[in-house]
């Protein structure tokens, strides 16, 4: 991220995308662009981008990236698929960007059969509009391929799949269903296998999901609204019984009911938003979701990290957690886009939420023996599913440390929570450093360096296996990873969590 100009905010933009000003120069005319004509924009004052298929003129946007420029520039006159999708496949930018189109790109016969094995090739495909949704899976990759079956009895339709994945659990599977459309997406490993079907009959709001993990198989149990005889489970969707990579795969939204929304600090708040019945979903821990909410007619989408209702679980009743609902912790900023809006909305408003994003593996906690927490304001949110994580399930574990940075001491989120913590599990231990602190403050203060660090993350014996997660604003991130390095810290022994 680079810092915009002022007046060139996300709301400066949607509100020049709004001013009925020609953004593209052709007075709303969609052109068919060939590549040649395409390579011609590339330059700062004449850019044209193409993603996925569609030409985008970004020249009025440059100043509104908030990459920069030069990001932007990577792609200008080229084909800015492969790039966008790396960097944030999930902004939403048909919706952003939908005053700079251009048009599409002029499609090109097929290449001939030798030359689609090639990189080049498959590139020229994609600048051409056809983006090859389903990449071609090798013979050993096809065997892993997972597949489904169905029957029914007079009340009950049951989807069985068959992930061939000696472990399954439930966040690796997401059902959705919604007018009669049912969505049923399986992750394994880095792939999504999806069963999309347009139902043949109706049925109830509330469906099951049963897995047998040691054996991978999954059941989909769904209720008939009428007792009725279904000749066929229904129409198959576009995504229907496709095995493609999770990065290839757009973004699902399912809206969700504002439940509660509690004060956790004078600017931060704990929202509950409730799945809609018909969803199956279990956020991993050290994933985050995107919210979606249209703002002055645009689509703007935000990730967030999902915590739980407070960290001791088992202080409280264990209400909400259970499934049903999902929490998140977030920083209302005064001048912020998303977060304003999302502090107008009302209990009993309902929210898009995306299926989860992240490459955080509990397998990275499981081995170790020494877990850091470096967290910094709301960077605070990984680490609740996290600790808790660590200390009820990684029974390696020796410590678990949490240095969490902050401005002030009205800022520290959940402090209490985190103080008990301590009391309670003696592995636990937690240091607070403020920014700006009041003159009555007696801990430590400062901002991340190499010498509180050096301190702080010391392995418990010579050779024990450690892990080092982090979190917070980039610049936070960045520094406290070159120090890391700094003190020899591996890669393999860092985490950072980001978008
Ligand atoms: P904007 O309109 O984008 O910015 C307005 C002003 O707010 C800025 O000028 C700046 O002063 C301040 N501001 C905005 N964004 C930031 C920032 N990222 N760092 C520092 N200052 C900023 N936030 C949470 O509160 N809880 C979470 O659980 C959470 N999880 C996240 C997970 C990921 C993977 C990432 C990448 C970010 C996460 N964030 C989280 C940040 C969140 O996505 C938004 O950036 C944030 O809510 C601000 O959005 P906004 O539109 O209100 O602010
Ligand atoms: P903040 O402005 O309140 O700052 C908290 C502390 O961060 C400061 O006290 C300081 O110690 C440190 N800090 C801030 N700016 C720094 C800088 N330039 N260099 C070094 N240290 C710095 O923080 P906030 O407003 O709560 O922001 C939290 C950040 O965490 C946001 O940028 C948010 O996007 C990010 N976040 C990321 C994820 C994720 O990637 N998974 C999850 C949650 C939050």
């Amino acid at each position: 991220q680079v810092p915009l100009k002022p007046g060139r905010s996300l709301m400066d933009w949607i509100r020049l995308t709004k001013s009925g000003k020609d953004l593209t120069g052709l007075k709303g005319r969609l052109i068919e662009v060939t590549e040649n004509e395409l390579a011609k924009h590339n330059k700062k004052e004449d850019c044209w981008i193409c993603i996925r298929g569609f030409v985008y003129n970004v020249t009025p946007y440059m100043e509104y990236h908030p990459g920069g420029e030069d990001e932007l520039m990577k792609a200008a006159g080229t084909d800015g698929t492969d790039l966008f999708d790396q960097v944030h496949r999930w902004v939403n930018y048909e919706s952003m960007l939908k005053e700079c189109l251009v048009g599409r790109m002029a499609v090109k016969p097929l290449a001939a059969p030798k030359e689609t094995s090639s990189t080049l090739s498959e590139e020229k495909k994609q600048l051409n509009g056809v983006l090859p949704e389903k990449k071609i899976l090798g013979a050993s990759a096809k065997d892993l391929t997972p597949s489904y079956d169905w029957f029914q009895t007079d009340s009950l339709v049951t989807i069985v799949i068959y992930t061939k994945q000696k472990v399954m659990n439930a966040e690796l599977v997401i059902v959705d269903c919604q007018d009669k459309q049912l969505r049923g997406e399986i992750i394994v490993d880095d792939h999504s296998y999806l069963v999309e079907v347009d139902l043949d009959h109706a049925v109830q709001e509330d469906l099951a999901v049963n897995i047998a993990e040691k054996i991978g198989k999954v059941e989909i149990i769904l209720k008939k609204k009428d007792s009725i005889h279904w000749k066929m489970l229904g129409q198959p969707l576009e995504g229907h019984n496709t095995f493609i990579k999770c990065t290839d795969r757009g973004l699902f939204y399912r809206k969700c009911k504002l439940v509660s929304k509690t004060e956790v600090t004078h600017d931060t708040k704990l929202f509950c938003l409730m799945l809609p019945k018909s969803t199956h979903l279990r956020v991993p821990t050290g994933h985050h979701v995107y919210l979606k909410q249209i703002i002055a007619g645009t689509e703007v989408v935000k990730p967030y990290t999902p915590v739980l209702p407070f960290l001791l679980l088992d202080f409280k009743e264990q209400s909400h957690h259970d499934g049903a609902h999902i929490y998140l912790m977030i920083k209302i900023y005064s001048c912020g886009l998303f977060t304003q809006a999302l502090d107008r909305l009302q209990i009993g408003d309902y929210i898009s939420v995306s299926n989860p994003e992240g490459n955080f593996k509990k397998s990275q906690v499981e081995t170790s023996e020494d877990l850091f927490l470096l967290a910094a304001g709301t960077g605070f949110t990984p680490m609740v599913k996290l600790l808790n994580f660590a200390l009820t399930e990684a029974s390696c574990l020796r410590t678990v440390k949490l240095i969490f940075f902050n401005k002030t001491e009205d800022d520290i989120l959940w402090r209490n929570h985190l103080e008990q913590l301590a009391l309670k599990d003696e592995r636990f231990e937690v240091q607070f450093i403020l920014s700006q602190p009041m003159k009555d403050w007696v801990g430590k203060q400062g901002k991340i360096s190499s010498s509180l660090l050096s301190e702080f993350v010391k392995r418990s014996r010579r050779d024990s296996k450690v892990l080092i997660c982090i979190c917070g604003p980039t610049p936070f991130t960045e520094q406290g990873i070159q120090y890391l390095k700094d003190l020899g810290y591996s890669q393999e022994e860092i985490h950072a969590f980001t978008a």
